[in-house]
């Protein structure tokens, strides 16, 4: 009987022994959502504004390259000229359009903005004031501080064109009276709160004809 326990007892032991290991705990399939970059989503955020634009990819040089460019033709609406722009500088304009353009026209010139009339976004050169002007004229610059057109971060808003036609003009309506007048001055003192930078006709005399308006670093309201 002994003999037997042990058989049995060795039997269980050799079992016990060529049992296969376990198998490994296999982990998870589980992969973390891939974030998109900042980039990314604010071309997908330009797109379902319906904006028309193209991506450049890459554009300038050294101090004048954008961060992700885009060549911009239309926001709401279609630009007199196509832009190029900071994705973000884009953005920031399609949004001041159906938000504060849009609704002014509407409110205060009783019909929708067909067109917006654009001055000029990229350039590369630097800042233009009064000083810097003269030392050109007298050719004793230094060059100066880049502007940020030169960044892609600005743009010089001329007006716009009305449903029916009708041109409002910062050369021609900003002191001329009027629902115009208004209907100018209204936007440049709300694009202070979508811009960092606005520089109206009020500012000086290189903006007579046009608002800059950036998203530069600086801040300046120059209503
Ligand atoms: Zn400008």
């Amino acid at each position: 009987m002994r003999r037997i326990a042990a058989l049995v007892l060795l039997g269980f032991l050799a079992a016990c022994g060529s049992a296969p290991a376990p198998a490994p705990i296999a982990p998870p399939n589980y992969s973390a959502p891939r974030l998109a970059d900042p980039d990314t989503i604010c071309l997908r955020d330009l797109s379902a504004e319906n904006a028309i634009f193209q991506p450049l990819g890459s554009f300038g040089e050294g101090h004048c390259s954008i961060d992700n460019p885009v060549r911009i033709t239309a926001g709401t609406v279609p630009w007199n000229h196509p832009g190029i722009l900071t994705c973000q500088m884009a953005d920031t304009l399609v949004r001041f359009e159906a938000t504060v353009v849009q609704p002014l026209a509407r409110r205060l010139l009783g019909q929708p903005v067909r067109r917006m009339l654009n001055l000029g976004t990229y350039d590369c050169r630097t800042q233009r004031n009064e000083t810097t002007e003269a030392a050109l004229r007298l050719g004793t610059s230094r060059g100066g501080k880049l502007s940020e057109h030169a960044k892609g971060r600005a743009i010089d808003f001329a007006g716009v064109e009305l449903a029916d036609g009708s041109l409002i003009t910062v050369k021609d309506n900003w002191r001329a009276g009027g629902a115009p007048q208004k209907f100018l001055h209204e936007l440049a003192r709300a694009s202070c709160d979508s811009f960092n930078v606005v520089l109206t006709p009020n500012h000086d005399r290189l903006h007579q004809d046009h608002i800059h308006m950036d998203i530069g670093p600086s801040v300046l309201c120059g209503y």
